[in-house]
């Protein structure tokens, strides 16, 4: 058997299911135009992922084979090489309409053996007794844990497969690709990462909404690439003490992609409600150059742009009042975070984003609004985090910071006025959302 490997999101040789096949391998990995062309030539993504792609293939090259790196469309890719020398093309993958397409554009082509890698669960395999997909995730949960614990999920060992000898080769870069090098955050090694987070793990649940507090995994990045292998998160994290809140997490994730599988449609389209936002460029605006004059909201639009992250709580009070204090489409939203995050996947965002419009398939309500000012004071009391993001108020006392009244009263320099009263504007969206149901 002769096989083409494709690596997508599993840049790692461990517990990799691709590379437990035997036989004659030719593994790639392709930096796809359909995807890059749409880019800013700065994106800090692509650096990351060219860095990622090169320390795959010198691992690889440990292992007596090699990755051959393409820059193309895949289909084009795909007729580029000499496909009757080869038997099937093996990969895995995530479920947004782009990567159906794709895989189904190359099924023509060749045999496309698919891998199921990417999450813990296969689409299709927690599912109500009437075979229909579930809406809500508790109930997701409660019939997900029972079948993962009942299973041994095992490490995938690799086997020695002979590289098979094509004579391509290439010098791709990342300038040869027309993106410029960009400064990103090597991840920490990942083990280490484990192994740090252990020790905060008994606490993730109480700690893991407060802003200045290192609570959560950092691990997003890795699991969106596939640098490490969700079935070996899972599997370190399980039984230990305070596992059970952290793995609820990661199920939602799994949840997500579930949710986008079986309902295609939410990638564009609400689940629920007519209501869509009003495209308003002028709001649109101050959101994005982060001058609302709400400090956590701020601070949240800074941290994505200076690091490409941002923190869980923030990106939720950030969704909620860019979709109800500013009544702004949804769908703007998530572009600007698709643009932004280093850990972007499309359906965490946009089902994160459906759930906090309250359009989404989870029960959501339209009139839960989050009220920046009292999240801010809850998971940011001494405004540590706003501080950071926010040096311009760095002289003004924590108190000031969660209190509407002041910020719209006062006049503190470089910094701008809140630019709607929240209560006014929670209701205005409350009403408008009341109508679209
Ligand atoms: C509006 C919005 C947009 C989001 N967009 C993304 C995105 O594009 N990519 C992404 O990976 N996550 C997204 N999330 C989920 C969450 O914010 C990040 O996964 C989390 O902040 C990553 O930090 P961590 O690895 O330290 O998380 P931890 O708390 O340590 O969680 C462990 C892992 O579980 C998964 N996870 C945790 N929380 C969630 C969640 N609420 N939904 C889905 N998966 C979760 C992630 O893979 C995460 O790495 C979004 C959330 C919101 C509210």
């Amino acid at each position: 058997m002769r096989r083409i490997l494709w690596f997508r999101l599993d840049l790692r040789v461990e517990d990799n299911p691709l590379l437990s096949l035997e036989g004659e391998v030719f593994p790639i990995f392709i930096f796809d135009r359909n995807i890059l062309d749409k880019l800013e030539k700065n994106d800090r993504r692509v650096s990351m992922i060219f860095h990622y792609v090169l320390k795959l293939k010198e691992k690889l090259k440990e292992l007596g084979l090699d990755l051959k790196i393409f820059y193309g469309k895949p289909q084009e890719i795909f007729n580029s090489l000499n496909l009757s020398e080869f038997d099937e093309v093996v990969a895995s993958g995530d479920y947004d309409s782009y990567a159906k397409e794709r895989d189904l554009e190359i099924s023509l082509l060749i045999h496309f053996h698919y891998i199921y890698d990417t999450y813990l669960f296969k689409p299709k395999e927690v599912l109500k007794g009437d075979g229909s997909p579930y809406l809500v995730f508790t109930a997701f949960y409660n019939k997900g844990i029972p079948l993962l614990k009942g299973r041994e999920i095992s490490v995938y060992k690799n086997t020695s497969q002979i590289l098979y000898n094509s004579d391509y080769t290439n010098e791709l870069t990342l300038e040869s690709m027309g993106f410029e090098t960009q400064i990103f955050e090597i991840l920490q090694d990942i083990n280490e990462k484990i192994e740090q987070f252990k020790k905060l793990l008994p606490e993730y649940k109480i700690n893991r909404d407060f802003l200045s507090i290192p609570a959560t995994s950092d691990l997003s990045v890795a699991l969106r690439f596939g640098l490490v292998s969700v079935r070996e998160i899972y599997r370190k994290f399980v039984d230990l003490e305070g596992g059970e809140a952290f793995i609820r997490q990661l199920i939602f994730r799994d949840f997500y992609a579930y949710l986008l599988f079986h309902f295609p449609h939410l990638q564009t389209h609400n689940y629920k409600g007519k209501f869509n936002g009003i495209e308003d460029k002028e709001k649109f605006e101050r959101f994005c150059s982060a001058s609302t004059g709400f400090p956590i909201v701020d601070a949240g639009v800074r941290e994505l742009l200076q690091t490409g992250k941002m923190h869980n709580r923030v990106r939720m009070v950030v969704a909620s009042f860019f979709t109800k204090d500013l009544l702004l489409p949804w769908q703007w939203g998530e572009k600007f975070f698709a643009q932004h995050l280093l850990d972007y996947d499309a359906a965490s965002n946009i089902l994160s984003w459906q759930w906090s419009a309250g359009t989404g398939i989870d029960p959501q309500p339209y009139f839960r609004v989050f009220n920046p000012y009292l999240q801010s004071k809850k998971f940011d009391k001494e405004a540590v985090y706003i501080k950071k993001y926010l040096p311009v108020l760095e002289q003004i006392d924590a108190k000031y910071i969660h209190n509407e009244e002041y910020l719209l009263e006062a006049k503190i320099p470089n910094y701008p006025k809140p630019m709607v009263e929240h209560k006014v504007a929670a209701k205005i969206a409350i009403d408008y959302f009341k109508n679209g149901a």
